[in-house]
């Protein structure tokens, strides 16, 4: 039988890191060349063909328009091309949520797409590229991967897009999925759902934009004024994502500073710089009296990614944004 083809997107990161010295601390990313890396990947006799497509070789903290750019009309194009079963993109940890979410607001649900990164550089001691990379090729050609969106493998663990966040600095198992779990375990000859795909055949909820309008995360401190708000509208920001306290609460007056902003048509969310958990309409936050919008499962990160996704499809209406965080 024909081995499944798996287009492979490389973008760099600590999968692709070296540190040249297998004990040490510093490192950098998105050294090794994608063709170097599947060759070695190759000695692991994995029943995939892998097409390998370098987009760059970046730790992900500069990943930017041009590669989600160039990753989206790839993956685009390999859902339309019947040789191929599925992708994998290989990324940084540092950003992989928000690369995964937004390709998942943006491409059907179809084909499995899964980002892979590691959280050791491929000579340190322990590293676990090769693991996590043997992982993604299994999820990638399993066909029962697809209808389920972008997927995130890590330390033996699939995460959905929309759950998933870098939870610790330097963990090998760094992530974790919220307000769902993991989808799956998986190992390099096993993968167990523990649920059926839930988006079969659903088409991209938002059309690919021209670019991106400049979105930005206030954290909430104790004590802090309404400066910093006034400072980003200054700049222009077309949204402002509150990273509140608690469930997305700020001081009074930046709270009023940020009505003032959605009264002038700057759609402000509010999340939270907590680490988990839901943010609700009109808990100690007036919403409808100021015109915001509520997080709900969002982390700072990933309702930045939506707002400029929305804002970029002409939503700016709080309700209607209001609406697509609800639904996410
Ligand atoms: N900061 C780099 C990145 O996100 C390395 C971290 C990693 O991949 O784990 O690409």
């Amino acid at each position: 039988m024909a081995l499944p083809r798996l287009l492979v997107l490389g973008t760099g990161g600590t999968i692709a890191g070296t540190a040249r010295s297998r004990t040490g601390k510093a490192y950098a990313a998105g050294e090794v060349a994608l063709e170097a890396m599947l060759g070695e990947v190759g000695a692991l006799g994995l029943e995939a063909e892998l097409v390998p497509r370098p987009v760059a070789r970046i730790g992900s903290q500069d990943i930017g328009w041009r590669e989600w750019d160039a990753l989206h009309a790839e993956i685009a194009r390999a859902e339309d091309d019947p040789e191929i079963a599925g992708v994998i993109v290989t990324h940084g940890t540092d950003t992989a949520e928000e690369t995964a979410f937004l390709l998942d607001l943006t491409l059907p649900a179809g084909k499995p797409v899964v980002l892979v990164g590691a959280m050791r550089p491929s000579d340190a001691v322990g590293s676990d590229g090769m693991r996590n990379f043997a992982n993604a090729v299994r999820v990638a050609s399993d066909p029962d991967s697809a209808g389920r969106g972008v997927l995130v493998v890590m330390a033996d663990t699939v995460f959905a897009a929309a759950d998933v966040r870098k939870a610790a600095t330097a963990n090998v198992d760094a992530f974790r999925g919220f307000p769902r779990g993991p989808l799956a375990r998986v190992t390099p000859s096993s993968l167990d759902w523990f649920a059926p795909a839930h988006r079969v055949g659903s088409p991209a909820r938002y059309a690919w934009p021209e670019a991106l309008p400049r979105v930005a995360i206030l954290t909430a401190g104790a004590c802090m004024d309404e400066k910093p708000v006034e400072a980003l509208l200054g700049i222009g920001c077309a949204g402002i994502v509150l990273a509140g306290m608690g469930q997305g609460n700020a001081p009074r007056v930046v709270i009023e500073a940020l009505a003032k902003a959605a009264a002038n048509g700057v759609p402000v969310v509010r999340s939270a710089r907590v680490d988990e958990g839901m943010v609700d309409r009109n808990v100690e936050v007036d919403d409808d009296a100021h015109g915001f919008v509520a997080a709900r499962a969002l982390g700072p990160a990933k309702a930045r990614i939506l707002l400029m996704v929305l804002i970029a499809n002409g939503i700016r209406d709080a309700a209607r944004i209001q609406a697509a965080f609800d639904g996410r």
